[in-house]
């Protein structure tokens, strides 16, 4: 038995529930995972959370505030206002719902803030004050943390990074506006460039993915990597348009460390010259030399170990 109260931390995603049960230094105990799906609505959400719940308590002392990460928008009432892939749940007053089905008190967030703690509580900025991590896989996720807390906005609906607008004309996004940044630098804008690209590349592409398994975006940076010309050339003008974007939010908000995570962020920090040259060209009035561009170290627990944060540092509603 830890001798320490230890609490735990929920990452609900469109397809799995991850589930981890951290210490007060924000080291993970314990871990396990259950499969969801489109139709988890909030009675099956809170009978999955009760289970893993089951799972990793066993012996230890663990305190009664849990903390959830949710793939989706919450308002400052702890509404679930945007969740493509959780469309049960959305319009739900989850973070009152789950209170009263597991019997506690808990603290519902987004699930690239609650990632985003997680890489400023032990990982890849810890010791930051500010910083914001921007996730890269099937979209583009941000958390960003000023003054040591996460920053949400007025009302709850930042900080989105991936639909930031960087050409008001360009590519459809799955948000439904035109040209966000997720819509040119994520596994779903690469499988949609594929029909555009050189046939020789498209097959090149398709047979890596056969051979290797993995996404398009994957192989694509894999190709290049391996001296394919034509795949390095696209990948390369994905690294230079994050490149810009990040310029852009740096510009914005001050920012010195960001932080890329995700199923694809090593594609684009195998180019990590390259990216940092996007930024420089960019960057309005200082010095590169100012900014870190960090590795996500805390892995595909993440999401959960910083629920777990927010569950210890977020005062209730
Ligand atoms: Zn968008």
């Amino acid at each position: 038995m830890s001798s320490s109260v230890a609490v735990l931390g929920f990452d609900v995603g469109g397809q799995s529930v991850k589930a981890a049960l951290v210490d007060g230094d924000g080291a993970m105990l314990e871990h396990c995972s259950a499969g969801t799906g489109r139709a988890t609505d909030a009675v099956a959400l809170v009978e999955t959370l009760a289970s893993l719940r089951r799972r990793l308590v066993g012996e230890h002392r663990v305190a009664e505030r849990v903390g959830i990460g949710i793939a989706g928008v919450l308002d400052r009432s702890g509404t679930l206002r945007g969740a493509p892939n959780l469309p049960l749940l959305t319009g739900q007053p989850l973070e009152s719902l789950l209170g009263r089905g597991l019997g506690g008190s808990v603290v519902v967030r987004n699930d690239a803030d609650c990632a985003a703690l997680a890489e400023g509580w032990g990982g890849a900025a810890a010791g930051r004050e500010d910083f914001m991590l921007v996730t890269l896989g099937t979209g583009v996720g941000s958390g960003l943390v000023l003054g040591g807390r996460i920053r949400r906005g007025s009302s709850g609906y930042g900080c989105e990074f991936g639909h930031m607008i960087v050409d008001y004309e360009g590519r459809r996004c799955g948000c439904g506006n035109r040209g966000c940044l997720e819509a040119y630098v994520s596994e779903t804008a690469a499988r949609q460039q594929r029909d555009e690209w050189e046939s020789s590349l498209a097959s090149a592409v398709d047979e890596h993915v056969a051979a290797h398994g993995g996404g398009v975006a994957e192989a694509l940076f894999d190709l290049g990597s391996g001296g394919n010309g034509e795949a390095e050339q696209v990948a390369g003008r994905m690294v230079d348009l994050l490149g810009s974007a990040i310029a852009s939010a740096i510009n914005l908000l001050d920012l010195t460390t960001i932080v890329l995570g995700g199923g694809i962020a090593p594609g684009f920090l195998a180019r990590i010259e390259r990216l940092r040259a996007a930024v420089a060209a960019s960057l309005f009035a200082r010095p590169v030399a100012d900014i870190e561009l960090l590795a996500a170290s805390r892995g595909p627990w993440a999401g959960a170990i910083g629920a777990a944060r927010a569950a210890i540092t977020s005062d209730v509603r």
